[in-house]
C-alpha cells in the first residue's frame, strides 16, 4: 500500500479511538492535510487516499498548486500568515481562512468578498502561546475582535484557531488547548449576529490526539501524512 495512504488510514483510527475514548462523533472532526512544501505528486497521493481538504501557508505557492490541481471537490483553507495585500487571492481561491487576527485584514477581506459577491468563511486566530514573535490576536482581545468582525457583512465567523508553543511532549499542549476551548466557548455565549462558533482548529501532527479530547473540530496533518516537507 501507498505509505500516504497508510499514513492517512492510521491517522483516521488514531481519530476514531481518541473520539471514542472521550464519547465525541469522529465524523464531527476534520483532518486538514497541510500540503504546504509538498510537491504535486505527493498532494496527488493524498487525494487518492481520501484526503478532501487541503491546508496551505503561502499564498502564491497555494494558488499554483490550486490551479494546478484544479478538482473542484476538495476545500481548501488557508492557515498561514495572511497580509492584507493577499486578501484578494485568500478569497478567490480558498473555502476557509483560518488566520485573521486583525479588523484591518478582516475589512480587506469583507470587501474582496464583497466584490465577488462571496460570503468568505473565517476563523480567528489566537495567540494562545503569548510570544510576541507568533501570530494571532492576544486571548483577552478576541472577543471585541469577533464582535468587530461580525458586523461586516461579507465576511461569517465559523471559530477559532489556535497554536501551542512547540514542544516534543504532547500533554504540555493540553492547557492551551483547554484555553483556547475556553476563548471559543466565551464567544459562543455572546450570540453575535452572523457568527456561529462551530469551529475548534487545533492540534497538528504532534498533538492532534490531545487535542481532539479537548475539543478539536479541525486538525491540521502534515508530516504525519505527507512526510517531511521539501
Ligand atoms: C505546518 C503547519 C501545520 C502542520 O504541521 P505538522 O507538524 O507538519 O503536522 C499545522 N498548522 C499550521 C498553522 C502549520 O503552519
Amino acid at each position: 500500500m501507498d505509505q500516504i495512504k497508510k499514513n492517512f488510514t492510521g491517522i483516521k483510527n488514531e481519530l476514531a479511538n481518541t473520539a471514542e475514548k472521550v464519547k465525541r462523533n469522529p465524523d464531527e472532526i476534520t483532518i486538514i492535510g497541510v500540503s504546504k512544501k509538498q510537491n504535486i505528486q505527493t498532494i496527488y497521493k493524498g487525494i487518492q487516499a481520501g484526503v478532501k481538504t487541503l491546508g496551505e501557508n503561502y499564498i502564491q505557492e497555494a494558488v499554483e498548486k490550486i490551479k494546478l490541481i484544479n478538482n473542484a471537490s476538495l476545500s481548501w483553507h488557508f492557515i498561514g500568515h495572511l497580509q492584507s495585500n493577499k486578501a484578494k487571492l485568500a478569497v478567490k481561491y480558498f473555502d476557509l481562512i483560518h488566520s485573521v487576527d486583525t479588523l484591518k485584514l478582516a475589512k480587506e477581506i469583507d470587501k474582496q468578498a464583497e466584490k465577488i459577491s462571496k460570503i468568505q468563511t473565517i476563523l480567528i486566530q489566537i495567540n494562545i502561546s503569548e510570544e510576541s514573535s507568533k501570530s494571532g490576536i492576544d486571548s483577552d482581545k478576541a472577543c471585541k475582535l469577533a464582535e468587530e468582525i461580525s458586523l461586516l457583512k461579507n465576511i461569517k465567523v465559523k471559530g477559532i484557531m489556535g497554536m501551542p508553543p512547540f514542544t516534543s511532549d504532547p500533554e504540555k499542549a493540553r492547557p492551551f488547548f483547554k484555553k483556547l476551548k475556553k476563548i471559543k466557548d466565551d464567544i459562543e455565549i455572546q450570540n453575535f449576529p452572523l457568527i456561529s462558533m462551530t469551529h475548534l482548529s487545533m492540534g497538528m501532527s504532534q498533538d492532534f490526539n490531545v487535542a481532539i479530547e479537548e475539543g478539536a473540530t479541525m486538525v491540521r496533518i502534515g508530516t504525519k501524512l505527507f512526510g517531511q516537507r521539501q
